[in-house]
């Protein structure tokens, strides 16, 4: 299973850039998703008046369930520029696959338990890494997108689109480019590395 906890406040408040739309998953509530802070925190958020809508629902890593819920809200999700999903990755990114015209952004950090995560798992994955990637590339999670789990680019060995380690896969960093292309945000590539901490495991273990 999986444990979700909130980025920095300040992280979540920097992501809200325009109008905004909150979703929260509380499919695996379970387990642990902080769902007191995010409460307190989207309170905040609604204060500023800019939030077009909140939807808190469960497992929005089934996109059939995710359609459904989302349409029901379509009017205020086509006001918000940006969308701020509470979830672990694969929620995230199913939403991102969704939307993929929105800016959906990532508001918690999603830690590895031993079992069973999210109900489609195959089709979006996590590897749990503890420190979310997923709004530094367009929703697409680099560690499982791309065969050596890169998370500063293209390793540069891609061959028409497909990686050089399976072929039959695209390559992660070319869907990570095109993503942001599409969403307007090539500009974070610019941004320096965030690298990755293999300590997150310990903190899960403590
Ligand atoms: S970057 Fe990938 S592995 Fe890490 S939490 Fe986000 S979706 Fe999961
Ligand atoms: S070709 Fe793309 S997906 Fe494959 S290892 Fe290189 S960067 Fe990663």
């Amino acid at each position: 299973m999986l444990i979700t906890e909130l980025k920095a406040k300040e992280t979540i408040q920097a992501l809200a850039v325009g109008k905004v739309f909150i979703l929260n998953c509380h499919g695996c509530k379970e387990i642990h998703f902080p769902e007191a802070e995010a409460d307190a925190l989207q309170k905040e958020l609604a204060a500023t008046g800019n939030v077009t809508g909140i939807l808190t629902t469960d497992y929005i890593c089934n996109p059939e369930n995710l359609k459904l819920r989302l349409d029901m809200h379509k009017d205020a999700i086509e006001q918000a520029d940006t969308i701020l999903v509470f979830s672990c990755g694969v929620g995230v990114q199913t939403v991102s696959e969704y939307l993929d015209g929105k800016r959906v952004c990532a508001c918690c950090d999603t830690y590895a338990l031993p079992g069973y995560q999210g109900v489609t798992p195959l089709e979006y994955d996590c590897d749990q890494c503890g420190q979310c990637y997923l709004n530094l590339t367009g929703g697409i999670c680099p560690i499982t997108a791309c065969s050596k789990s890169l998370v500063n680019g293209q390793c540069g060995g891609a061959k028409n689109g497909r990686c050089e380690v399976d072929p039959d896969m695209e390559c992660g960093w070319e869907r990570i480019q095109r993503r942001l292309a599409q969403v307007g945000r090539l500009d974070v590539l610019k941004c320096p590395v965030q690298l990755r901490d293999y300590a997150t495991d310990e903190k899960v273990k403590k």
